[in-house]
């Protein structure tokens, strides 16, 4: 899963960034309205952490722009402690949900799982796959009810897929979730994961189709 934070305090933006990446996201920071606006629009989050109070470009502003440009993915809105007004017009400018600062990281995280899973279409904290369970809180895939040891990256993987089921995932799409714009790692590096994966998980755990991509479980969509 990877995140958009945006805050103009790079200090704070940078805890933000390292509780949600120790929570297990990817997570990229935009410090300023611009970037912020321009990543939104051009690379796929899975969700935003948009703080309302930027200089110059506001972060109503940039959220009125995405929606109007047809950009769906998710975002939580930091607001200031007690505006009311500013987290109605959040809400009514498209934000799906809110967080008054000063906050617990502990809270962020679970509205982000919360929130992830919703626009995923998933209505329980744990989503099941065949004999398989992927639980976000625990970062820990199960098989028969029996925890599974895998690696950041193999967990990454298996939730991504997990939070996307009923959707053949391209293997850019998956190659960016993992790796980033880390272009140094080839499409070999998901080959091998994959490969690790399903000698990890049984080989019916992730499901190829080819020229197409990749999907969870043993039934093509
Ligand atoms: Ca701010």
């Amino acid at each position: 899963m990877r995140l958009l934070i945006v805050e103009d305090d790079r200090r704070i933006a940078e805890d933000i960034a390292g509780a949600l990446s120790s929570a297990g996201y990817r997570t990229d920071i935009a410090t300023t309205g611009e970037d912020a606006w321009f990543l939104g629009d051009t690379e796929d989050y899975d969700l935003v952490v948009l703080d309302i109070g930027l200089p110059q470009l506001d972060g109503l502003t940039i959220l009125k722009r995405w929606r109007a440009n047809g950009r769906h993915m998710p975002v939580i809105m930091l607001t200031a402690r007690g505006s009311w007004a500013e987290r109605v017009e959040g809400i009514d400018s498209g934000a799906d949900d809110y967080l008054p600062k000063p906050f617990q990281f502990e809270e962020l995280i679970a509205r982000v799982r919360a929130l992830i899973r919703r626009s995923a279409g998933i209505g329980s904290a744990v989503i099941s796959v065949g004999a398989m369970t992927i639980d976000p809180r625990a970062m820990r895939v199960s098989i028969n009810g029996v925890p599974q040891s895998l690696t950041p990256l193999e967990y990454q993987l298996v939730s991504y897929l997990g939070h996307h089921q009923g959707r053949i995932v391209p293997p850019a799409e998956l190659h960016s979730q993992l790796y980033g714009d880390d272009f140094s790692r080839d499409a070999n590096a998901l080959e091998v994961l994959i490969t690790r994966l399903r000698k990890k998980l049984g080989s019916d755990a992730v499901g190829t189709r080819r020229g197409f991509g990749y999907y969870i479980g043993g039934t093509e969509p």
